[in-house]
């Protein structure tokens, strides 16, 4: 529920936002928890600067024409969301999906400002990206796509201003495509303005990792606050992509088995635990469907694939749930079957992947619940460490950077708990990392005034 007395402005915020039901959602859960703030702190009951929080500074739309391998000039259009920049330069990534238009881009990009708030470190939020399908374009099409995209983005961005990385459908080799442009067309090897680089042009090591194994941390902190640990403990991780291949990696490490993975087509159940070296073989080296991990390794033994729509990954009975796909995936109805099956605890690799009744339901129920802008967070973080290593010219190993993210990480956790304690509701990770990140900001802004 929102307090009462903040209700207005979020009722203004819809009005001037028609439509955009994913931005609606982001921002409502926020709201949802400063009515604690405001009955603690009543100065923060502050219209003005609310809204501020809630509106971004500044919103580009833009046309991206390509040619595609037949000769056909294609239109897409791309999106740069520049949310805030009270705390460093715009950071978030960019996402290339059929499904992305301003609503996704801007609950994207209000999520990313509290993210980034929470790790403590230099960046403010943003987020980018375009409705272009990447799925079944062949190398070419994508390095012409991603110059287009190029051409225009760069007059909006640079190291102390807008530094984008990757998301959804955007990986190293479009990082790659999108730094080439960017040269060209400046004439400067500006390192800093992209994130999520190849290590051979100042890419960070472990940022590909970062995510998955952020997560990971973080959730094995908040199993750590009642005793457990992921040793033992079945995970069921949705997705395929570079969260998901990474979440799977650590929790491994951890002793956890990971039992079922996916992709837009369907699922994977592996009850022998899902083998990592033909997960990564199937969807990085090849490219391919996660279909194809049951054919590589022999139907039968021990795996099957199941389509989308015959069932829900949700209904794989497991101890640990780490959503790893894309916004609202699991819902009510998937909460209660993981319920039912006797689920312990839920970490979001992905950006808002519980629709808000799961969210309700897990922690009605009292399962642990680390939400995506905190959980999520080892993503950015680390590309907030690439933008260091760039600043001084340096490169750090893969240890070394392992290391700052765990803390990062552990912090960020201590910082949901401590908040949340500190506000009535211990063990509210949710209504930690909300006001832990609202406060950050917040703070900021009145500090730099209007
Ligand atoms: N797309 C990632 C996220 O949602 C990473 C953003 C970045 O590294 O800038 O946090």
């Amino acid at each position: 529920m929102i307090d009462e007395k903040l209700v207005t402005i979020f009722d203004q915020l819809v009005r001037r936002n028609a439509g955009e039901v994913e931005f609606h959602q982001a921002v409502r859960e926020v709201m949802e928890c400063l009515g604690s703030v405001i009955a603690k702190h009543p100065d923060y009951l502050d219209q003005a600067l609310i809204e501020r929080i809630c509106e971004p500074e500044r919103q580009i739309i833009f046309r991206v024409p390509w040619v595609d391998d037949k000769g056909q000039v294609t239109i897409n259009r791309g999106f740069r969301v520049q949310f805030n920049s009270a705390l460093g330069p715009y950071k978030g990534g960019i996402r290339f999906h059929p499904s992305v238009n301003l609503s996704i881009i801007k609950f994207l990009g209000f999520e990313q400002t509290l993210k980034n708030a929470l790790t403590g470190l230099p960046i403010g939020g943003g987020k980018g990206g375009s409705d272009f399908d990447p799925k079944g374009r062949s190398d070419g099409e994508v390095m012409r796509f991603c110059q287009s995209f190029m051409t225009e983005l760069h007059r909006h961005i640079g190291e102390y201003t807008d530094v984008p990385a990757g998301d959804i459908g955007v990986g190293g080799r479009e990082i790659g495509y999108m730094f080439g442009q960017y040269k060209r067309l400046t004439n400067r090897y500006e390192a800093g303005v992209l994130t999520g680089k190849g290590l051979h042009y100042g890419g960070s090591r472990a940022r590909t990792e970062a995510t998955g194994y952020g997560n990971t941390y973080f959730v094995q902190a908040m199993l750590g606050t009642r005793n457990q640990s992921f040793d033992g403990k079945k995970v069921v991780v949705s997705g395929s992509g570079n969260v998901a291949v990474y979440t799977v990696e650590k929790v491994q490490s951890f002793g956890g088995k990971v039992i079922a993975v996916s992709d837009s087509s369907g699922y994977v159940v592996d009850e022998a635990g899902i083998d990592l070296e033909l997960m990564k073989e199937v969807k990085e080296v090849r490219r391919g469907r996660i279909a194809d991990y049951v054919r590589l390794k022999g139907e039968g033994r021990s795996a099957h694939f199941v389509a989308v729509g015959e069932d829900s990954i949700w209904n794989v009975p497991c101890d640990v749930a780490m959503p790893s796909a894309t916004q609202n995936e699991l819902t009510g109805k998937d909460a209660r079957a993981l319920l039912s099956n006797g689920v312990v605890a839920v970490g979001e690799g992905a950006n808002m992947p519980c629709t808000p009744e799961a969210m309700r339901i897990f922690q009605e129920a009292g399962v642990m619940f680390a939400p995506g802008k905190a959980a999520n967070a080892g993503g950015v973080a680390t590309s907030a460490l690439e933008m260091q290593q760039n600043a001084s010219r340096d490169s750090w190993t893969f240890e070394q950077t392992e290391t700052r993210l765990a803390s990062i990480m552990r912090n960020i956790h201590d910082i949901c708990a401590d908040t949340a304690e500190e506000y009535g509701a211990p063990g509210n990770y949710v209504l930690g990392a909300n006001i832990g990140g609202f406060i950050r900001v917040a703070d900021t802004m009145r500090s730099l005034g209007v």
